[in-house]
């Protein structure tokens, strides 16, 4: 795809350099933390556009994944690919719960089942998925097949990308 100069030029302001390095997102921010950028009535992840302007296309399958762990950073020196399982592995290992707060016995957010749903579609397996998650794999596979929770995609997208259009 194409990506006229103007939307490069617009990216370029929205975004204040931190001691640290990272260029910190000053537009908008999706519920999960990361920056988010529109254009052609699509929303994208900032860092996923900011990869592109500056180092390339993102093969299909990849994530875009953070080194400073700022997820509104968009500087691509600190930008590089991995996999769902990698980016959940090295989240894992920096002591980063996936469940967030919630206590052990606690339901899973929408957003947490975004996550895992998503993963699995990028080649994640539930089992990985229960145990990083800490969640029975029957039950993400009930989820998966619409048997419960349903209507978690919708209630996520409304959240996480209110304006979003060619979402379904
Ligand atoms: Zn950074």
């Amino acid at each position: 795809m194409c990506t006229p100069m103007n939307t490069k030029e617009t990216f370029h302001t929205r975004f204040t350099v931190k001691e640290s390095g990272c260029w910190e997102w000053n537009g908008r921010t999706a519920k999960n933390g990361y920056a988010s950028f529109s254009f052609n009535k699509k929303i994208e992840y900032a860092h996923r556009m900011s990869y592109r302007f500056h180092i390339g296309d993102i093969p299909d399958g990849l994530l875009v994944c953070h080194s400073c762990d700022n997820r509104k950073c968009v500087n691509p020196s600190h930008l590089f690919l991995g996999t769902h399982k990698d980016n959940l592995l090295d989240m894992k290992s920096k002591g980063r719960s996936l469940r967030g707060d919630s206590s052990h016995k606690s339901k899973l957010t929408d957003m947490q089942i975004f996550e895992i749903m998503e993963a699995n579609e990028f080649g994640v397996s539930m089992k990985q998925l229960s145990l990083l998650y800490d969640v029975d794999m029957n039950y993400l596979y009930q989820v998966k097949r619409g048997e419960k929770r349903e209507g978690w995609r919708k209630r996520c997208l409304k959240k996480f990308m209110p304006e979003s259009k060619g979402l379904s």
